[in-house]
């Protein structure tokens, strides 16, 4: 240590607290004073070893002489021990442990947040790529079924094209051989015909011909026609009917009809009347909300269905459960046992949750697509115009539902719409 410089570097803090200790009485300067010299000493400690000498006095650090008693207070030096005392007393270094332990707890756990977040992350992640892998599995076994439905329709097609043009061809074949075979009658008969002499007495016994009919005739328009008809489309109609699921044939139950509810004949048109019509009382039939349910019940399986609301500002429909109470009036709601889609004020949509949850529809469906997978548990709303997705319940029904819709009562002055089941519109 003997060659190590005298000024250590400031930032040091045991450095800084050895140069701002006194050389007598190795503590921390008390009012510090300052010698000409330089050197720093506590006032008491300097005056002490100055006592009782007449005369020069010296300094006990670097033994330079002075000749009279002469100090002065060095306040920078005073303030900066005040610091380093007050840095080392207790309650410092207890307050200090107590901030650096908040500091590294707070740390730890700002940490652990973190680390739990990626690892919700890396779940979500592992979530949204194995719903993805069976959605993709999905997808495409709906689209080989569509293929193989193609496959199948192209091969009947090109069989029934193939039989037809092999019997048409069989037909002028059978023609042709009838008339090479009478020509051959025919040339025998000329020869002889041509070797008889005019000697002869008798005429000679000639074959006789067979008859052979006029060509049958080929159509190649009627025959072309077939095959070259709007084909994809009546492709695509015939497809219509290998969906599954297609489109649902369904019919309103007027027996579950509120009274003020119409009916048509053929069952697929409904629509709110002025006066309610007495009907005959069942347990079936909605007493209290302008309600009715399809004829057709679903409990397992996927199944589609379409409604045709056309501009009527005001209507509810999706599915019931069968056990929905129709003698109450009830909040439609899956909690209740109905899963709905609403419009209200002719441009509001709402989910029927509970509360309704409002949606944001780019243009008014004219047409409500109804899709219920009762095995996933899941009802789902589309605009059936162009297919978009409107909504979804995914915690859906168990057990039997029917499809439910409420063309709702009309506000004053105002024409009641008619919903229409719209069945068979395509598939035919
Ligand atoms: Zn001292
Ligand atoms: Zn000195």
């Amino acid at each position: 240590m003997a060659a190590a410089p005298a000024a250590p570097p400031p930032s040091s803090k045991g450095s800084l607290r050895e140069d701002l200790t006194c050389a007598i009485c190795c503590d921390l300067f008390q009012e510090p004073v300052m010698l000409s010299c330089m050197h720093h000493f506590c006032k008491a400690c300097i005056s002490r070893y100055w006592r009782g000498t007449l005369g020069p006095v010296t300094c006990p650090q670097c033994r330079k002489e002075f000749r009279s008693k002469q100090f002065q207070t060095n306040y920078l030096v005073a303030a900066m021990v005040d610091k380093v005392r007050s840095s080392s007393s207790d309650t410092y270094i207890r307050n200090l442990e107590k901030q650096l332990s908040a500091a590294l707890q707070s740390h730890n756990s700002r940490k652990e947040d973190l680390l739990c977040t990626i690892r919700k992350d890396r779940d979500k992640m592992d979530i949204i790529k194995r719903v993805g892998a069976d959605l993709q599995g999905c997808v495409k076994s709906e689209f080989r079924a569509l293929h193989q439905i193609l496959e199948e329709e192209e091969n009947h097609t090109l069989d029934q094209l193939r039989r037809e043009e092999a019997e048409e061809l069989e037909k002028v074949q059978r023609h042709l051989e009838a008339a090479e075979l009478a020509v051959r009658d025919l040339e025998d008969n000329i020869k002889l015909l041509q070797q008889s002499n005019i000697t002869l007495t008798e005429f000679p016994q000639l074959r006789t011909c067979v008859e052979v009919n006029v060509a049958p005739d080929f159509d190649v328009s009627a025959f072309s026609g077939k095959y070259l008809a709007p084909l994809q489309y009546i492709t695509w109609r015939r497809m219509f009917k290998a969906l599954k699921p297609g489109p649902a044939a369904l019919t309103f139950d007027a027996e579950t009809a509120h009274p003020s509810i119409h009916v048509s004949r053929d069952k697929t048109v409904a629509v709110e009347c002025d006066a309610m019509t007495p009907q005959p009382s069942n347990s079936k039939r909605f007493v209290q909300c302008v309600n009715i349910l399809a004829s057709q019940a679903f409990q397992s399986g996927r199944h589609y269905w379409e409604v045709e609301v056309g501009s009527s500002p005001k209507w509810d429909l999706g599915v019931a459960s069968e056990t929905v109470d129709r003698r109450a009036r009830i909040k439609l709601s899956p909690e209740n046992g109905y899963w709905t889609l609403r419009l209200r004020n002719g441009s509001e949509y709402w989910a029927g949750t509970q509360p309704w949850t409002r949606l944001q529809l780019g243009s008014p469906p004219q047409r409500i697509g109804v899709y219920l997978d009762c095995d996933e548990r899941k009802v789902a709303f589309y605009n059936a115009d162009d297919m978009s997705p409107l909504c979804l319940f995914s915690k859906g029904p168990r057990g039997k539902v029917f499809p439910f819709f409420s063309p709702c009562i009309s506000e004053n002055g105002q024409k009641p719409h008619p919903m229409k089941l719209l069945h068979g519109a395509l598939s035919g």
